[in-house]
């Protein structure tokens, strides 16, 4: 059994920092051991009603408590997924379709600025005949609640948000969005696959109706999450046909049983250790920006400087392309963009929503921390990132505009490039 960290990551990535948490996170060495029992000595199906099928069912009812504890959900409120992406679809296409049915409700609300799972799924809904309003946000990437209120009617269903978002690491401000929400009806959905583990989340005390969170983004295993469901909306995320004794009727099939033992362990260690890796986590970020900052001028810091989650940080370096500092910087892996939409080069509709100067969004690269990150990683970062950017810069003509003084824009549109 491989017991450091350091060890796995060093076996597997050489000598190149892995600074790309946001995107997954490596398997906590404890949660591939409380699994590894689960696929040969124990390998029962919950659904079986013999010693071997209640052996396995009891493992899945240990890790549904250990997540249900997490957020302070009840047990039966916790159904497993195969990820985020399934949690989000359910919780919007399956809750907006009955919505209609029952009550004639068809206006989806989102953000612009959510994960494609999400967007995928509002343009779905579109297509199925829904209204869908995606809402901006401000240039702190944070909603405007006035605005929120402005465009909720009478046939709003359901409204879905990002929790922490996934590209500037910007945290909602959940209860208010949840309080005008409620006050004129309408259900509220948190994609939390970010912020579940990482920052605290109550589900009772915020109010939430429906909540997604991802295994792989807190050091459990990859193809698994959940979806939180308030029991009173049950009907509304039941999957037609589905036999009622697995996962309450709302998700069908076998039940991965090591995958969620893997999930329930990554929740109670993260839980345990939230305010720990918070701690660590910060420090790292204010090191990272300070030793950037301190050498470099004109870099951004994009999204929210107090609504955020230190893990993910969103930094321009203007004048330099994100994709050509990535290249740049061999020695550490960070992500220009999300890495859903990362293989596009056009700016991130993240950071275009939040009306972003293009040549400024242009310039961002995604660095996110996790608890592994060491000091050494983040200076070998700050040495690389800026090295890049020197080298890149003096070769920019962009730089050359900034530097003249002149609007990078007004020069571009003066060309025809915009
Ligand atoms: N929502 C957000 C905010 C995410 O960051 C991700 C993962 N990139 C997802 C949803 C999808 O998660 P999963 O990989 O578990 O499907």
């Amino acid at each position: 059994m491989v017991t450091s960290m350091q060890q796995i990551l060093s076996c597997q990535m050489s000598d190149i920092a892995y600074l790309d948490y946001a995107a997954t996170t490596p398997c906590d060495p404890r949660v591939l051991e409380a699994m590894s029992p689960y696929s040969c000595n124990i390998f029962g199906n919950p659904n079986s009603m013999h010693h071997f099928g209640m052996v396995a069912l009891d493992a899945v009812d240990a890790a549904r408590i250990k997540i249900k504890t997490l957020v302070n959900a009840d047990f039966e409120e916790v159904v497993f997924t195969s990820g985020a992406t399934e949690a989000n679809k359910i919780a919007t296409i399956r809750t907006m379709k009955s919505l209609t049915r029952i009550s004639g409700k068809q206006h989806f609300i989102t953000l612009a600025t959510e994960h494609k799972s999400v967007l995928d799924c509002a343009d779905y809904l579109k297509r199925e005949g829904c209204e869908v309003t995606l809402l901006e946000v401000g240039p702190d990437g944070l909603l405007d609640l006035n605005r929120l209120s402005s465009v909720v009617n009478d046939t709003t269903g359901l409204l879905s948000f990002c929790f922490v978002n996934n590209e500037t690491g910007v945290i909602q401000d959940a209860k208010n969005i949840v309080k005008v929400c409620h006050e004129r009806g309408i259900l509220v959905h948190a994609d939390a696959t970010q912020a579940f583990g990482k920052i605290p989340l109550n589900v009772k005390e915020l109010d939430l109706d429906f909540l997604s969170a991802s295994g792989h983004k807190i050091y459990g295993p990859k193809g698994i999450g959940i979806l939180y469901y308030k029991s009173m909306h049950s009907r509304l995320v039941r999957t037609p046909g589905a036999n009622r004794d697995v996962e309450f009727g709302i998700r069908s099939g076998t039940v991965p049983v090591p995958l969620c033992v893997g999930m329930g362990e990554a929740t109670e260690i993260a839980s345990s250790e939230l305010s720990q890796n918070l701690t660590h986590i910060t420090a790292l970020r204010e090191r990272l920006i300070a030793g950037i900052t301190g050498q470099l001028d004109e870099i951004y810091i994009n999204g929210s400087s107090t609504h955020n989650y230190p893990g993910i940080v969103n930094m321009s370096f203007r004048g330099c392309e994100g994709e050509a500092i990535m290249m740049e910087a061999k020695h550490i892996a960070v992500s220009s963009g999300s890495a859903c939409t990362s293989n596009k080069l056009t700016i991130s509709h993240v950071l275009a929503a939040m009306q972003i100067p293009a040549d400024i969004a242009q310039s961002s690269i995604r660095i996110s921390i996790g608890k592994f990150t060491t000091e050494a990683e983040i200076d070998l970062a700050i040495d690389e990132l800026v090295t890049a950017t020197k080298k890149l810069r003096a070769i920019s003509p962009v730089w050359d505009i900034i530097q003249s003084g002149s609007s990078v824009d007004d020069v571009f549109r003066r060309q025809g490039f915009r």
